[in-house]
């Protein structure tokens, strides 16, 4: 905690005194660029990665990235997609998955969850992504199975995302886009799922984004 403490002092004495204008902008409210899903992965820093502020992203984060379908429970996943939608607004909604995620890695090492049932009770919303890999990817190893696992579980996720009703309402009207990112931590490089494609393409390059269910295999990142 030493470290924390000793930051806290830091942030107070110097970093928020030199963006005092920003801070008292967004003490009048808020109005984020986009909703930000990710994993709770302590090596990601959203706001780091896509080099934005206090006040540009506003962030929905849980083991794996994973969002519920609606109605599958009274989590606080669907309350603030809910809330980030209908009440703020946001016109982009991304879903970033990242290498090395040790929530699909276990969910397809099951063995890894024994004794703890609440995360594999959450994990169950992964279970189309077990699916769709084991069923459809073979001779994989398990360094190429975690790489295609977090690719096809971001897939899956912007599947349950659209169930949502004021996602899907605003998907209807044309003024929200879904975006589906991979983070590969060992490089710093992000990287895009391109509908045309059926890809995940590095970030300079992907344009066409927000995939749809039809897809090509996923080739490794
Ligand atoms: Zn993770």
């Amino acid at each position: 905690m030493r470290k924390l403490i000793s930051g806290l002092h830091e942030y107070q004495h110097h970093v928020f005194k030199a963006q005092k204008e920003l801070f008292a902008k967004l003490s009048q409210g808020q109005s984020p660029e986009a909703l930000f899903i990710t994993c709770s992965d302590s090596r990601i820093d959203p706001n780091m990665l896509t080099q934005t502020e206090p006040g540009d992203l506003f962030v929905l984060r849980n083991a794996g990235n994973i969002v519920p379908p609606y109605g599958a429970g009274h989590g606080g996943e669907a309350a603030t997609i809910e809330f980030a939608v209908d009440k703020l607004g946001v016109k982009d909604i991304i879903i970033c998955g990242h290498s090395l995620c040790g929530a699909i890695k276990a969910v397809f090492n099951r063995e890894v969850l024994a004794d703890m049932p609440m995360l594999t009770a959450f994990l169950a919303h992964a279970e189309s992504t077990r699916r769709i890999v084991l069923e459809n990817y073979h001779d994989i190893d398990p360094e190429g199975l975690l790489n295609i696992g977090s690719q096809e579980n971001v897939l899956v996720q912007v599947e349950n995302l659209r169930t949502h009703p004021s996602v899907a309402a605003r998907l209807a009207k044309g003024d929200l886009n879904i975006h589906a990112w991979m983070y590969k931590m060992e490089t710093g490089a992000v990287f895009g799922y391109d509908a045309g494609d059926r890809q995940f393409l590095p970030a300079t390059e992907f344009m066409n984004q927000s995939g749809k269910s039809s897809r090509n295999k996923l080739v490794g990142l």
